[in-house]
């Protein structure tokens, strides 16, 4: 397969542009991969694949190979798990239908969130809006964006380790499906599902082993266990289960340009894996850069 591979360099698979909560347009982000000295990148927008056409334009004017994707939100209960897709057809009806359904879903919980900010900060939903660009899927880093340009909070870190924590008081969570649903719509449009940093959190494992099984049944390709924010100790559980599951593991940096400390590149994955990511998939190919 390695005569066939159409990229050459390191391959980032989680980025997000303006389009969602990063700060670079999608083109920006693709010349900033160039930057970076990466052979491909996945722009992987939250719940929105509207970047894709003009990532895909940057593509070859960069020398950058752009995988199209797309990180859903999905959720157990009240905790939030992200499930990355890739190479899947973006006018598939269900997922199209889907996405816009969680995107409806986070604009009222962030109109919620910011009236009950409101009541003790001076901030309105028009500063909110100011901060996102048309159309995105917006999320808690524009609150934060918000907060910052209103003095109220140092960077986005400071909001999200305050007035945006889970535990503020203001925290509300969004419509998301469940992760199982999640897997299906994505395998459904032709596409491979990778779960997002399954070892982020800090309220226990939430995807238990028998949980993982019914994912890996319905499609699941691999995990994303080389990320910044993914906990050692579930890391090494987890690798285990990749094993016996016959799970990918994906590496990747979840940059959000200045919006995050991320840095393109910092967690990269074996080509080889993304040749089998390729194959897999029926629903799009790579926007090649050559
Ligand atoms: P939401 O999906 O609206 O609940 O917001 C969560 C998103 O905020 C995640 O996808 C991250 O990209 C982003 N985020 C979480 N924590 C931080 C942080 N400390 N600084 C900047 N962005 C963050
Ligand atoms: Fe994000
Ligand atoms: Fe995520
Ligand atoms: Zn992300």
């Amino acid at each position: 397969m390695a005569d066939a591979r159409r990229f050459r360099g390191p391959v980032d698979l989680h980025t997000h542009s303006s389009v969602s909560d990063g700060t670079e347009t999608p083109a920006e982000l693709v010349r900033s991969a160039a930057r970076a000295g990466l052979g491909a990148v996945a722009l992987t927008d939250h719940d929105s694949t509207a970047g894709w056409d003009a990532a895909a334009a940057e593509a070859v004017r960069s020398g950058v190979t752009v995988i199209p994707g797309m990180e859903l939100s999905t959720r157990i209960e009240f905790a939030s798990v992200h499930m990355l897709g890739y190479l899947f057809d973006p006018t598939d009806e269900a997922l199209v239908a889907e996405t816009e359904r969680i995107r409806a879903g986070r604009m009222r919980r962030a109109e919620d969130m910011v009236r009950r900010i409101a009541e003790d900060y001076d901030i309105t939903w028009d500063d909110v809006m100011a901060q996102a660009s048309d159309g995105a899927t917006v999320g808690r880093p524009h609150i934060a964006d918000a907060l910052v340009a209103r003095g109220l909070a140092s960077d986005r870190s400071a909001a999200f380790a305050g007035i945006l924590h889970w535990r503020s008081g203001y925290f509300q969570p969004h419509y998301a499906p469940d992760p199982l649903t999640g897997v299906r719509l994505i395998r459904g449009a032709g596409g491979v599902p990778v779960l997002a940093h399954p070892a982020t959190s800090s309220r226990g494992s939430v995807i238990p082993e028998e949980r993982l099984r019914r994912l890996v049944d319905a499609g699941l390709f691999g995990l994303e266990l080389d990320h910044r924010e993914n906990r050692t100790e579930g890391v090494e559980t987890l690798r285990a289960l990749a094993r016996r599951f016959g799970l990918a593991v994906t590496g990747s940096s979840d940059y959000h340009g200045s919006g995050k400390p991320n840095r393109l590149g910092e967690n990269t994955t074996d080509p080889a894996v993304v040749d089998r990511m390729i194959e897999d998939a029926t629903g799009a190919a790579p926007f090649y850069a050559s």
